[in-house]
């Protein structure tokens, strides 16, 4: 992948080493979550999960209740921007990664 600007790179690219929020903090990336149902959209402060969670706590392939008011049936996906790409990708692979 080395020889590809990173604009090009895909999430399987980007993924190593960056299962847990902690790794994602570290490295600058943008977290975004969506909720399927109302589609709000929040930043996800990773700070404060590291902080009231850990720092090993992953975001890949999960969903989140969405918080919204009035309450809302539907379930956060979450999204990430690395720094140096062009778009957000859907926090989506395989679990356990290879
Ligand atoms: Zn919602």
């Amino acid at each position: 992948m080395g020889h590809r600007n990173k604009d090009r790179w895909t999430l399987a690219d980007w993924r190593p080493g960056h299962e847990s929020v902690g790794a994602m903090l570290r490295s600058n990336w943008e977290v975004l979550a969506e909720c399927d149902h109302c589609r709000r959209k929040r930043i996800v402060r990773l700070g404060m999960i590291v902080r009231f969670m850990g720092p090993e706590v992953s975001l890949w392939n999960r969903r989140s209740r969405c918080y919204a008011y009035p309450p809302c049936p539907g379930f956060e996906h979450f999204s990430a921007r690395p720094p140096g790409a062009v778009q957000y990708f859907r926090l989506e692979g395989r679990d356990p990664p290879v």
